[in-house]
């Protein structure tokens, strides 16, 4: 049967309008079972995601990661295609004429060394950009993974709520911001269906239970800076016979600070990172050239170009002004905002917000990056969301000044395993039902 209750208030008004033979989506019943479902998978998605958590793969070494939620999707139904976009999978479950709904995780780790304690922390290394690294799901994947195979058994379970096919896709190197291009290289809409939406979940620091969302923007653009200053080297005691990079250097990092407060509009998200400054051997010797390295973030794309401009309008002035050569500049375009679908939000949002509550939360756009903007540039409307992963209580202790709460990428990042992932698949589940359900009603 379908939880579904008759538009009685409509039809009370009389109106002259036909109104679409439809119903509401019972969202409290459907939250019921949902959990219902849940609490008996449980511990088999509690070993999955320790097992996953203990063996964490690197970007683009997702092998074994991969065979595991292949094994999973296969034993629910789903009909698997392996190694799409070198290590990545996509999983499809077709059940009757409908829209396809795509659901995201990613698979990758992060080369550092977990120091959560926990009896389930990774040892484990591997080898990354030729040295030896432990690798740690520190970003969370791990919880993503977890929540992706339970929201697929739950949906599977639901099949008579909803008609179409679900097309699961776990994606590989989303560190990097290369997996989702890989996908889409290989692929991913040619090969397969291209989905009618799309969902994606990331956690984060702060309660479980709470998910918080946005329309528009919700995440940032994010691209490379490179820049080579080329002066003339000579003796650290003889500079008017020099050309000094690294006068023009230091002169660039802080300078450049003025295109973010006199140039872009200061309601505006933009920032400039000089992360990396390389120039020189020792102390008296005058290099003949100095290297910078650093990130730009955005939210809007004229603030994007008015910045690149600026950065590097400010470092062939400074070049300029050393009467030196024109600075090699390189900016490398990354990763791009993430920009939430006003029609599919508002869709999720009617559900969750009455599953949810006041825990269903409008938050601002967070201000790193994430790939899953290649799909959505790819032409799939979508809804990006956040779940918590920390007992409320620290969170609240923490606000008042207690310990303050390991985020993503912490080698203390450790959620609270079962609550995190129920929300997850409680909130994935309602959110792909409501463009199940839009869908049906030709909206
Ligand atoms: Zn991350
Ligand atoms: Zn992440």
């Amino acid at each position: 049967m379908r939880f579904a209750k008759p538009l009685l208030a409509a039809f009370a008004l009389g109106s002259m309008v036909a109104l679409p033979a439809h119903a509401e989506l019972d969202v409290a019943s459907l939250k019921q079972s949902i959990e219902t479902s849940f609490e008996s998978e449980y511990p088999k998605l509690d070993a999955l995601y320790k097992d996953i958590h203990a063996h964490p793969e690197i970007a683009f070494q997702e092998e074994k990661t991969a065979t595991k939620l292949a094994a999973e999707m296969r034993a629910i139904g789903f009909e698997v295609t392996e190694k799409v976009g070198k290590t990545g999978l996509v999983a499809l479950y077709k059940n009757g004429d409908g829209p396809t709904i795509m659901v995201r995780t990613e698979l990758d780790a992060l080369p550092m060394e977990e120091k959560t304690g926990l009896p389930y922390a990774s040892r484990d290394k591997t080898i990354w950009q030729g040295r030896e690294t432990f690798v740690t799901h520190s970003c969370g994947h791990d919880i993503h993974m977890a929540s992706w195979v339970g929201t697929a058994k739950t949906l599977v379970g639901l099949k008579d709520q909803w008609k179409g096919t679900l097309m699961f896709i776990a994606q590989p190197a989303e560190e990097v911001g290369a997996g989702a291009r890989a996908m889409l290289a290989d692929g991913l809409f040619t090969r397969f269906p291209k989905p009618d939406a799309g969902f994606a979940l990331h956690d984060g620091a702060f309660p479980y239970g709470y998910v918080n969302y946005r329309v528009g923007v919700g995440s940032s653009n994010a691209d490379g800076l490179y820049i080579k200053f080329k002066g003339r080297g000579g003796h650290g005691a003889v500079p008017q016979a020099t050309i000094d990079p690294v006068m023009m250097a230091s002169r660039f990092v802080v300078d450049v600070q003025s295109v973010i407060s006199r140039e872009k509009d200061p309601t505006e998200f933009g920032v400039v990172s000089i992360g990396s400054l390389h120039a020189g051997t020792t102390g008296n010797i005058i290099p003949d050239e100095a290297v910078l390295l650093g990130t730009i973030r955005t939210f809007k794309p004229d603030v994007r170009a008015k910045m690149h401009d600026g950065i590097e309008r400010t470092a062939k002035a400074v070049a300029a002004m050393a009467n030196a050569p024109a600075p090699d500049i390189k900016i490398a375009e990354g990763i791009k905002a993430v920009i939430n679908d006003p029609a599919v939000v508002a869709t999720a949002e009617k559900v969750l917000k009455a599953a949810f509550g006041d825990k269903f939360r409008a938050t601002p756009p967070v201000t790193p990056s994430e790939d899953f903007s290649e799909y959505i540039n790819a032409g799939v409307p979508s809804m990006f969301f956040n779940i918590g992963v920390y007992d409320p209580e620290r969170v609240a202790a923490a606000r008042n000044g207690g310990p303050p709460l390991p985020g993503n990428h912490s080698p203390l990042f450790a959620p609270v395993p079962k609550p995190t992932i129920q929300t997850g698949v409680t909130a994935m589940t309602l959110a792909v039902l409501s463009a199940f359900d839009q869908k049906a009603k030709g909206q």
